[in-house]
């Protein structure tokens, strides 16, 4: 990933790692819609709860330290819980055991959520193709973007996030009230 895709400038040629939405702007104004206001504040701002529970989760551990530093895209707010958590990382095997409690760690965020399922393991069972393993978290949630790898860099871990924010940034408003949502649920079984 180049620096480039993380560091935008802006007109004065600062850095800046948030780029403005579409609209119309002059001198000392701007204007956009309101999707796009909440979409870019959104962005900026996520709260991850890191679901860790083996390897890839030490290689959150250096994404988050000052070398890569996660808190460059705004979200240094870490959550173990998931009431105050808008995206949920799942990090490492998850055994069929720990299926219902994921399930209710996702069932007790609040809505808008969004899932990032980080590496092999999270995504598809990776090597562990046991009776004891989920061979991925789809299975029991819906996820959003997966990062593959055994385990994922930090640069990938890095990428993954940028997608969901180009997610987050891009959702309709309306999209957690739309029939679609509802049966994606529903697939789920998940009120
Ligand atoms: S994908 Fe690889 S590094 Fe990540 S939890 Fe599984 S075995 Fe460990």
């Amino acid at each position: 990933m180049s620096d480039s895709k993380i560091i935008q400038t802006t007109e004065r040629g600062k850095p800046s790692i948030v780029q403005a939405p579409e609209g119309y702007s002059g001198a000392g104004f701007m204007t956009t819609s309101l999707e796009k206001a909440v979409g870019l504040a959104r962005k900026n701002s996520i709260w991850p709860l890191p679901f860790a529970t083996s390897c890839c989760g030490i290689e959150f551990m250096a994404t988050m330290g000052a070398n890569y530093d996660l808190a460059r895209f705004g979200m240094e707010r870490l959550s173990f819980s998931p009431r105050q958590s808008d995206l949920l990382m799942v990090m490492g095997t998850i055994a069929k055991k720990m299926a219902p409690v994921l399930k209710e760690v996702y069932t007790q965020m609040a809505e808008p959520k969004w899932v990032l399922s980080v590496g092999a393991c999270a995504s598809s069972g990776g090597i562990f193709d046991t009776y004891s393993v989920l061979q991925g978290i789809d299975r029991v949630i819906p996820v959003d973007v997966y990062v593959p790898g055994c385990p994922p860099r930090p640069e990938q871990i890095i990428d993954g996030i940028l997608k969901i924010q180009e997610l987050v940034a891009n959702e309709g408003l309306r999209r957690r009230y739309s029939k679609e949502y509802e049966e994606t649920l529903a697939k789920y079984k998940i009120d």
